[in-house]
């Protein structure tokens, strides 16, 4: 196996559906998708409103804060470019969509259900992701 460095990183394939998304991330803003017919704000996002299935949609920017609604410690590397301990968090926003995240910025040990986090973007190879951190550490959002 090749040392890490050679390994990249394993990025997101945007799809037509999750372009708006990546591409708000890669200007350091945070989107979520928002139906017309029903006002539902959803990740990720579709072709359909997944409360109403209304085609007419947009993107919303949303304030980057939330808190952490489950988490999982991967203390066992599974990816070269990823080394573990680590932290998978499905994030529950402010706004109320959850996305599947990370907690950075803190011991993997000091997350907990019900943290308050928010939004810290990260560049792996070029390619800005959304990453979290606790509140209380954070540089202060640009929104
Ligand atoms: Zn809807």
């Amino acid at each position: 196996m090749p040392p890490n460095d050679q390994i990249a990183y394993p990025l997101p394939h945007p799809t037509d559906f999750t372009k708006p998304f990546w591409d708000a991330c890669q200007d350091q803003h945070l989107v979520v998708f928002a139906c017309a017919g029903c006002e539902h704000l959803f990740l990720p996002g579709g072709s359909v409103c997944p409360k109403c299935w209304s085609t007419d949609l947009s993107v919303r920017e949303v304030s980057g804060f939330g808190e952490v609604f489950s988490f999982v410690i991967y203390r066992r590397t599974y990816h070269p470019a990823i080394p573990a301990p680590y932290v998978v968090a499905l994030i529950e926003l402010k706004e109320g969509p959850r996305l599947i995240s990370t907690v950075i910025g803190c011991a993997p040990e000091k997350v907990s259900i019900g943290m308050a986090v928010q939004i810290q973007f990260e560049a792996e190879d070029g390619f800005m992701l959304p990453r979290f951190t606790p509140q209380d550490s954070a540089p202060t959002h640009k929104v």
